[in-house]
């Protein structure tokens, strides 16, 4: 039975990948740092905690010596390195701490598989947010990088680490440069998921209104469950390397948010612009939307789109679902979890 080791086993995408690799009959380790509360709902939601094959070792990325214990008590056949401060918005308020974990976290494990075994294949959660102000439309893996936030220099370290690591040490060490991929378990702070716990509670009468910062930024969104499987079929490969993982579509916040209320069949009018812009409930007249400035943020990035097509021809991975589909899923879920009073 392979081993994994997954760090950052408390987020999204950790919870999504456990769940793969369990199904794919894997021994699954996957770390966290300590917290004075639990925060295992998401293994909880996939139904995987209390799995037979699955251990949950505690590690804090930024602490060497806690990372190469890790490694050297588990010795894994594959590492994803998962762990992050990964909200873009916090990196500009804490930029030292997210350089830290989310670009010398990454090191600290390659010097563990350096010092302990370097047939332990390793895979880097790089970020759509290292091409930052776009030098070309739609990004590839040979697109130049021109990162806008401290979150994206630092995963732009994090990535040339790997790169270093593999050539020069010759370990398998392989790069996703993954867009922005959502889920009913994304966390909160997220736009996406924002906006359909947002949009389910007004359905609810459980909240008046949403406030968000910049509706015209376009992302390539996809679903989380589609790109964990790709992040396997990486590491699966026969040489290290590095690639995209996108939809190759883009769409406005302000449509992420009209799929939304359609799917909860609001009645809906835009009006006004930039910062004065709001949405208006047509049946009531009370304004469901407004922008507030305090969520915009010091540098932008505006447009982001991935072509994954190495991806499609040398792993034969493609995302399965489209955002309207995406918007479906995370609506539904936001709306049964709030009418049942669950809170995530
Ligand atoms: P989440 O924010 O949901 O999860 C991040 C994880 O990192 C959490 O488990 C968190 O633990 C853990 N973590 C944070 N700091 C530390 C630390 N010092 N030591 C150990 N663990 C730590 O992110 P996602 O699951 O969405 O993303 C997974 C990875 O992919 C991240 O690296 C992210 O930057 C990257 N990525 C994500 C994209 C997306 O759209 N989701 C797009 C491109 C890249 P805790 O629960 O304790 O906070
Ligand atoms: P990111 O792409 O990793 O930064 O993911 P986010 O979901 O945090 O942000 C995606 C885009 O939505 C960015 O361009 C934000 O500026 C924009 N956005 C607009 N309003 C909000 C908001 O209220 N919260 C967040 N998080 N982002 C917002």
């Amino acid at each position: 039975m392979k081993k994994a080791l997954i760090t950052g086993i408390t987020g999204q995408d950790g919870a999504y990948l456990a769940a793969f690799l369990l199904k794919n009959n894997y021994q699954v380790f996957g770390s966290y740092r300590r917290s004075s509360s639990s925060n295992f709902w998401r293994l909880d939601y996939l139904k995987v905690s209390n799995h037979k094959n699955l251990s949950l070792i505690e590690c804090d990325l930024n602490d060497q010596g806690s990372v190469l214990n890790c490694v050297k008590k588990i010795i894994p056949d594959e590492i994803y390195n998962l762990a992050a401060q990964s909200y873009v918005a916090v990196s500009f308020d804490q930029p030292y701490l997210t350089s830290m974990t989310t670009g010398l976290g990454a090191l600290n494990i390659l010097e563990a598989i350096r010092h302990t075994n370097k047939n332990i294949k390793f895979y880097q959660a790089s970020s759509s947010e290292m091409f930052g102000k776009v030098l070309e439309t739609p990004q590839n893996e040979k697109t130049p990088f021109y990162p806008r936030s401290p979150y994206g220099v630092a995963k732009v370290y994090a990535h040339w680490m790997t790169i270093n690591y593999r050539e020069s040490y010759d370990i398998f060490a392989s790069n996703g440069i993954l867009f922005n991929h959502e889920s009913p378990i994304r966390g909160l702070e997220f736009v996406t998921r924002k906006i359909t716990d947002s949009v389910a509670k007004i359905k609810l009468g459980l909240l008046d209104c949403l406030e968000i910062g910049n509706m015209d930024s376009k992302r390539d969104w996809g679903y989380a469950y589609d790109y964990v499987e790709g992040m396997y079929k990486i590491l699966q490969h026969e040489k290290a390397d590095n690639y995209v993982l996108a939809t190759n579509k883009t769409e406005t916040v302000r449509n992420f948010l009209t799929y939304t209320l359609d799917t909860l069949d609001f009645n809906y009018v835009f009006e006004g612009k930039n910062e004065n812009e709001v949405c208006i409930n047509k049946d009531n007249n009370k304004v469901i939307c407004k922008v507030n400035k305090s969520f915009y943020r010091p540098s932008e990035v505006d447009l982001l789109k991935g072509d994954y097509s190495k991806a499609k021809k040398e792993l034969n991975w493609e995302p399965r679902t489209d955002l309207k589909k995406l918007v479906e899923i995370m609506t539904d879920a936001d709306y049964q979890r709030n009418k049942s009073g669950t809170v995530y």
